[in-house]
C-alpha cells in the first residue's frame, strides 16, 4: 500500500557550485531532488538564481506531499536565522537583505533561513549523532572549512552569528602559507579542497617527479585525486596530504579543548576519503582525545542530501514558530 505523504518543506541548499532544490518530509526524507547552476556573485544575484530554480522546480518536479508546511534555505554567510535576515555572503561583502520577506511575499508560504553549515549541524542533531550526543562538533571540510558547535544540546550561535569559522584558526605558528585574513598558517589555506589545490600549485616545482595532473583552464586538483596519488607513494601528494591531515588534528584537537564534546562529526567531501580520514585519527593525540567518547566518526546523513534536509528544517521549524505566534495571538 502507498500512503500518502501529507506535508512537506520545499528546500534549497545553496552552495558556490550548484544551488540543489528538493522535496523533504517533516522527518527528514528527501522525496525529490533537482540541480541547478549557482551564482555566488552578490547576494542579491544568489537570490535571484535561488528563486529561478525554485520556480523552475514547482513548474517541472512538483510535489509529492499534498501540502507545503514552507520553504527553507541554507544560505553561506552569517545568517540572522530568527529574523530571516541574510547579512552577508563572505567578509567584505556585506548586503543586508530580507530573504523570509522577500520569498514569503513571493510565494505565500513561510520561510526560515539559514548558514549552511548550522543546516548541517542542526540535520546531524535531529537525525543522526545528536541522538546519542548532546556535546558534539559537526566539522565540515569541503572547498572551506567550517564548524557547527553543540554545547550541552544548544547550537552556538554567537553575538553576531559567526561561530564556527574555525578555518581561520591558525594551526602552525611559523607556517608562512599566507591567508585571505591577514593571518599565516590558517588550517583552511592548508586542509581544505581549495587550500590542498593551492598547496600543490605552490609546491609542484619542487616535486618534479609528481604524477599529480597540472589543470588548466582554472580547474582544480580533486582532494580525491591527490589521496589516491599519495596512497601510491606520490612524494608531493604525500607532502601535501600529510601536512594536511596533521593540521585536521590540530584544528581537531583545539576544538576538544574548548567545548570538551565527546563527538566530532565529520562531513564535507574531503574527509569522507576513509584514507585520508585515518591519516588525520594517526594524528591525534590519545590524552588529548580522551574524553570523546566517540573519537572522530563520519556524519549520519547521506552527502547530497545533508544540506537540504538542513535547510528544510530552517523551514519547518519556522513554520513552527509562525504556528505559535498563531496560537498566541487567537
Ligand atoms: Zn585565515
Amino acid at each position: 500500500m502507498i500512503t500518502e505523504i501529507s506535508e512537506s518543506v520545499l528546500a534549497v541548499d545553496l552552495g558556490g557550485t550548484s544551488i540543489v532544490v528538493g522535496e523533504v518530509t517533516p522527518d527528514g526524507e528527501v522525496l525529490g531532488i533537482k540541480s541547478y547552476a549557482s551564482d555566488t556573485t552578490t547576494q542579491s544575484v544568489a537570490l535571484a538564481a535561488i528563486i529561478r530554480a525554485i520556480d523552475d522546480y514547482k513548474g517541472t518536479i512538483g510535489f509529492q506531499a499534498k501540502k507545503q508546511l514552507a520553504i527553507g534555505i541554507g544560505l553561506v554567510g552569517r545568517v540572522d536565522e530568527k529574523r530571516g535576515i541574510w547579512i552577508e555572503i563572505e567578509p567584505g561583502k556585506t548586503e543586508v537583505l530580507d530573504v523570509r520577506g522577500i520569498i514569503e511575499q513571493r510565494y505565500g508560504l513561510t520561510c526560515g533561513i539559514d548558514n549552511d553549515v548550522a543546516c548541517a549541524t542542526k540535520a546531524e542533531q535531529q537525525f543522526g549523532w545528536g541522538k546519542e550526543s548532546q556535546n558534539f562538533i559537526y566539522l565540515n571540510v569541503g572547498t572551506g572549512i567550517a564548524a557547527g558547535m553543540v554545547a550541552e544540546g544548544h547550537y552556538v550561535n554567537g553575538a553576531s552569528f559567526n561561530s564556527g569559522e574555525i578555518g581561520h584558526m591558525v594551526v602552525s605558528m611559523d607556517s608562512d602559507v599566507a591567508c585571505g585574513c591577514g593571518r599565516k598558517g590558517c588550517v583552511e589555506r592548508i586542509a581544505s579542497g581549495l587550500g590542498l589545490h593551492e598547496r600543490v600549485t605552490a609546491l609542484r616545482n619542487q616535486y618534479p617527479g609528481t604524477a599529480l595532473p597540472e589543470p588548466t583552464g582554472g580547474e582544480r586538483v580533486a582532494a580525491a585525486v591527490i589521496f589516491e596519488a599519495a596512497q601510491g607513494g606520490d612524494e608531493l601528494a604525500l607532502k601535501v596530504s600529510e601536512d594536511a591531515a596533521k593540521a585536521l588534528a590540530a584544528l581537531v584537537m583545539n576544538l576538544v579543548r574548548v567545548s570538551d564534546p565527546d563527538t566530532i562529526v565529520l562531513g564535507g567531501g574531503v574527509v569522507k576519503n576513509d584514507y585520508f580520514a585515518g591519516r588525520v585519527q594517526s594524528y591525534l593525540n590519545p590524552k588529548t582525545m580522551r574524553f570523546v567518547a566517540h573519537q572522530l566518526v563520519q556524519t549520519k546523513q547521506a552527502t547530497t542530501e545533508v544540506g537540504l534536509a538542513g535547510a528544510a528544517l530552517a523551514g519547518w521549524r519556522a513554520s513552527q514558530r509562525n504556528g505559535e505566534e498563531m496560537k498566541n495571538r487567537g
